[in-house]
């Protein structure tokens, strides 16, 4: 996620182009709000379910310790040092994976490059496919002193212990593949031509060789380490799958971490929603004071917690769980 410069309302403090609120407290006068329709959040009659014992559970500590590992290579911008560090480390990590690694060029308004997604897959029985995403690059834009722990740390980081869980698993759902993102982040200001590169990308290749028809869900993680947790609820995400990951999060206890702000995000998850597949965000951009440390230096792992990890990452494979009954 990225910061820019376009105020919509009062709310937009930091001014955050990518991250506008939904219409609910918005001044009257700015026709953007009033343009907005109504929001319908997915918090709504949901009654919590029993989640049967033999259910996937990640690991928080051990989800930490990825993010610790991944945050010790420094920063990660696309081009840089640390980006090729942290591509290694997830070609060893995935070393046993039927892993694909993506590449794709970048035009950006600060050069040619090449990005690559990683994308390990996990087969299952049932026809179709559920894939858990988050963006391992850092911001080309900030100085080297800024480490990303939490965004891009955390998002590469849960998306590893999701695959360990997964790993040798027999699997009688919908084969679930994991993408790490890359140049997510803007080269310079966050735009839709500077953004977005490795999904957009990708979208466009799935929907050209027709995965995209057998994806059933696209499940984004960003920014989900922070230890005061309270995850968004956003509004760019498909109403019936936000509906599902509330359900998941209240099985589990976990409600009143979700979906605490209604917002609308701009992230890897919209090239996706763009081409007809059902996508959802879980993302915390409430992180410090008026998310004071979103693409700061401040950015470290002290302001994270393993216990948020665990309870994201808990979600995510409830939700897969739930999506495999339907
Ligand atoms: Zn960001």
């Amino acid at each position: 996620m990225i910061l820019a410069g376009l105020m919509l309302s009062a709310l937009l403090t930091l001014g955050c182009n990518d991250k506008q609120p939904v219409a609910t407290t918005a001044d009257a006068g700015t026709p953007q709000a009033s343009a907005q329709p109504a929001f319908q959040s997915a918090t709504e009659g949901v009654t919590p379910k029993p989640v049967p014992s033999d259910a996937l559970h990640v690991d928080g500590n051990r989800t930490f310790q990825y993010n610790k590992e991944v945050v010790a290579f420094g920063s990660r911008p696309v081009s840089s040092e640390g980006h090729a560090k942290l591509e290694n480390y997830l070609k060893a990590k995935l070393k046993k994976d039927d892993l694909e690694i993506d590449e794709f060029p970048i035009d950006s308004p600060a050069g040619n490059f090449t990005g690559r997604n990683y994308i390990a897959k996990f087969p299952g029985k049932k026809d179709g496919l559920i894939v858990i995403a988050g963006h391992y690059d850092t911001v080309y834009s900030l100085p080297k002193a800024f480490v990303g722990a939490n965004d891009g740390g955390s998002s590469t980081a849960l998306p590893l212990q999701i695959a360990d869980v997964l790993r040798g698993k027999p699997n009688n759902g919908y084969s679930v593949w994991i993408v790490w993102t890359d140049a997510e982040e803007a080269f310079k200001t966050w735009t839709a031509t500077d953004s977005l590169y490795g999904t957009r990308h990708l979208a466009a290749k799935w929907k050209q060789d027709d995965t995209a028809a057998k994806i059933k869900a696209f499940i984004l993680v960003d920014m989900i380490g922070d230890a005061d947790l309270d995850i968004d609820e956003d509004a760019n995400s498909t109403p019936w799958l936000r509906k599902v990951v509330y359900q998941a999060a209240s099985d589990l206890g976990y409600q009143s971490h979700f979906f605490v702000h209604p917002n609308a995000i701009e992230d890897d998850h919209l090239p996706f929603a763009r081409i007809g597949v059902p996508v959802v965000d879980i993302i915390d951009l409430d992180y410090g004071y008026n998310n004071v440390f979103h693409h700061s230096v401040e950015d470290t792992l002290d302001k994270e917690s393993p216990k948020s990890l665990q309870i994201v990452g808990d979600t995510v494979l409830e939700t897969i769980r739930l999506l495999n009954q339907q």
